[in-house]
């Protein structure tokens, strides 16, 4: 059985991972024009006629913005946890009620998946990210989140393939044009992740042998660039002593799908 996993897109313009694995293929996030989302799955080689669900990490913009479209075209469940599934039901009241699957904080099966949610600090109702068992490969997405807990660590190690945020350089953030106000909400705990603080967990999860392929994402058009989240994980590996293959820290882009990874 081939896996698939494909960023389709990554950024605050809007955000969308596939993943297919054997008779199973999910979405996770629809967070741009549904014609885009549907043309991306189409160009990386696969068919959107054959998605079993779209999963959502959390009621943002730029994670739900082609959700309606979506399910017009393709009439799949819509599963994220209850608190987000209410916000997206008042935001567009003429989707039926009928396509929302609320789920807790529990591990669920989708086809061949086992999915975990994992509660992540973020200023949303109740965000998550998810981590995806298939037939012992796991994949992990967790993007918009103000800091690492435990719960996360706990939920990413020992993925085959992690999509982390590496959402800003504070250096560049606090020198940029952004408002007070807006500095400090990137910056909470409600937020989004640095760069550094990225390359810290990559760190950790490198010296403990708990990482596979990595995927740096949600990264600010503004306050980053690809090249400084990049160089600062790779930096802070080398520091460490930490050895890794190049090929296996890859980028996400804001305006077009990322290199896919397949999995045997
Ligand atoms: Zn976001
Ligand atoms: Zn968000």
């Amino acid at each position: 059985m081939t896996m698939k996993f494909c960023s389709l897109s990554s950024g605050s313009s809007g955000n969308s991972t596939y993943l297919e694995a054997g008779s199973s293929s999910v979405l996770i996030d629809a967070g741009f024009a549904a014609t885009r989302i549907i043309k991306s799955i189409r160009n990386i080689g696969c068919d959107p006629s054959r998605l079993d669900a779209l999963l959502v990490t959390h009621e943002h913009d730029d994670h739900i913005r082609g959700i309606r479209v979506l399910l017009k075209r393709y009439p799949v469940p819509v599963i994220g946890t209850q608190a987000t599934l209410d916000v997206i039901k008042r935001r567009y009241p003429d989707i039926s009620s009928r396509f929302f699957m609320p789920i807790n904080h529990e591990e669920f099966t989708l086809g061949d998946m086992q999915i975990t949610p994992i509660p992540i600090s973020h200023d949303a109702a109740d965000p998550v990210g998810y981590s995806i068992k298939i037939r012992g490969r796991r994949i992990s997405i967790v993007t918009d989140l103000g800091y690492v807990s435990s719960e996360v660590v706990s939920g990413v190690k020992g993925s085959d393939l992690l999509l982390i945020e590496s959402n800003h350089d504070v250096e560049m953030l606090r020198n940029g044009g952004y408002p007070v106000y807006l500095q400090k909400r990137i910056l909470g705990s409600k937020g989004h992740l640095s760069n550094k603080v990225a390359a810290s967990l990559i760190s950790f999860l490198l010296e403990s042998r708990q990482a596979g392929l990595i995927y740096l994402g949600h990264l600010s058009k503004n306050n980053n660039m690809p090249e400084l989240a990049l160089n600062t994980v790779t930096s802070m590996l080398s520091r460490r002593g930490l050895k890794y293959n190049k090929e296996d820290i890859r980028l996400t882009c804001r305006d077009h799908a990322s290199e896919m990874a397949e999995f045997d």
